[in-house]
């Protein structure tokens, strides 16, 4: 099982709070295109002969793109990977790019199956906080127009934490989302990460920063509103109605294979992780020579049960001691078991037969209970 992720680095704008790597233009939009296709020809063999099963457009914003060139795309990754008969196409797209005609050539031509929208707030005073290019008016339009254009399997996104953001409105964001019975929701707290617009605007006094007490009081509310509307928590992050789980990140979590093109894509094939080199010019340039820019990383035994601690711990599926036994030995096992009980204890984590879970009010601290558990 693999998934192949694609990388579409240009936006509109730079949203304040983002550290994904895009550009805030379209200008390399066709030398870009080109350059993919080309890395798609001759990294194809990362995955060796694994069945594609996922192929994910992130970015960027992939739905500036237009149809005839993610169709390009799609075809050669026919021509040259095994895909499988119900493979999963997913593609990232902001509210404001969405229109009729290009719902309709995306259905017609291309396969894409599965929408990713962009939305963050219906409210447009966090909408501005965060430096979005789209209203709340046009989020609920995206969602009606794709839902008109015959879309079903689709994800939004939205943030909660952001300063503007009271519990009132989070409460009615979610809302919204259940009233479209939408089966798919990836929802984060707002993170000042390093180097990005906001941390300067906030280090200068020019907007407010987030609050830890309203992160957690708002994740809370988040995990006791999607039970009662029959949504299934199954990442950290991530809520599905059942039969609407991501399959793409699921290959993530559990350990699949992934090929990713594009500048600053990560690929992981079981031995290495590889980075592609997070620079337009340079991205192009390489691949005219055929030389990948990258970043290469042979997991070590310690890293991959690090890994496998950290993803299945944020996982509905849990972190289980036979994997661990059978992946990498009895004293991986000891370590863990040593490790986890005081977070038992503390009613972070309950154990079902070899299988640890994260509790609800666990999932506040995930990661600092998987960096005790690391080697
Ligand atoms: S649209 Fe997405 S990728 Fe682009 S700047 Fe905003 S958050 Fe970043």
């Amino acid at each position: 099982m693999a998934g192949i992720y694609i990388h579409i680095p240009f936006c509109k704008q730079k949203c304040y709070y983002c550290n994904f790597y895009a550009l805030a233009s379209v200008k390399y939009r066709d030398v870009f295109t080109n350059a993919l296709l080309k890395e798609m020809k001759w990294r194809a063999g990362y995955i060796q002969n694994e069945e594609v099963k996922t192929i994910y457009f992130g970015g960027g914003t992939p739905s500036l793109l237009p149809v005839k060139e993610i169709q390009q795309i799609i075809e050669t990754a026919y021509q040259l990977f095994k895909i499988s008969n119900n493979v999963e196409i997913t593609l990232e797209a902001n509210p404001d790019d969405i229109n009729q005609e290009y719902l309709k050539k995306l259905k017609d031509y291309t396969g894409i199956n599965r929408i990713s929208l962009g939305i963050q707030s219906f409210f447009d005073e966090d909408l501005k906080y965060l430096y979005r290019v789209h209203s709340g008016k046009v989020a609920r339009q995206s969602i009606e127009s794709l839902l008109a254009a015959g879309y079903r399997n689709m994800n939004i996104d939205l943030i909660y934490g952001i300063p503007t953001l009271d519990d009132n409105h989070w409460e009615k964001n979610l809302e919204i989302f259940y009233q479209y019975k939408l089966p798919h929701l990836s929802s984060y707290a707002l993170t000042v990460e390093h180097k990005t617009a906001l941390q300067v605007l906030i280090n200068k006094n020019k907007l407010q920063n987030t609050d830890e007490d309203q992160i957690i009081r708002q994740f809370d509310l988040l995990l006791k509103s999607s039970a009662e509307h029959g949504y299934v928590h199954y990442e950290i992050s991530n809520f599905a109605l059942p039969g609407y789980y991501s399959k793409h990140n699921s290959t993530y979590w559990m350990g699949g294979y992934y090929l990713g093109l594009g500048p600053s894509a990560h690929s992981f094939n079981g031995v290495s992780r590889q980075w592609n080199v997070k620079n337009m010019k340079q991205y192009v340039e390489s691949q005219q020579v055929e030389k990948i820019i990258l970043e290469k990383e042979i997991l070590t035994k310690e890293q991959q049960y690090n890994e496998y601690v950290m993803t299945s711990l944020r996982t509905s599926w849990g972190c289980d001691t036979i994997h661990i036994l059978n992946g990498f030995g009895e004293k991986f096992v000891q370590h863990f078991q040593q490790n986890i009980h005081p977070f038992i204890d503390q009613k972070k984590v309950k154990q079902k037969g070899t299988i640890y879970f994260l509790t609800n009010f666990g999932k506040r601290f995930a990661d600092g209970i998987a960096g005790a558990l690391f080697l």
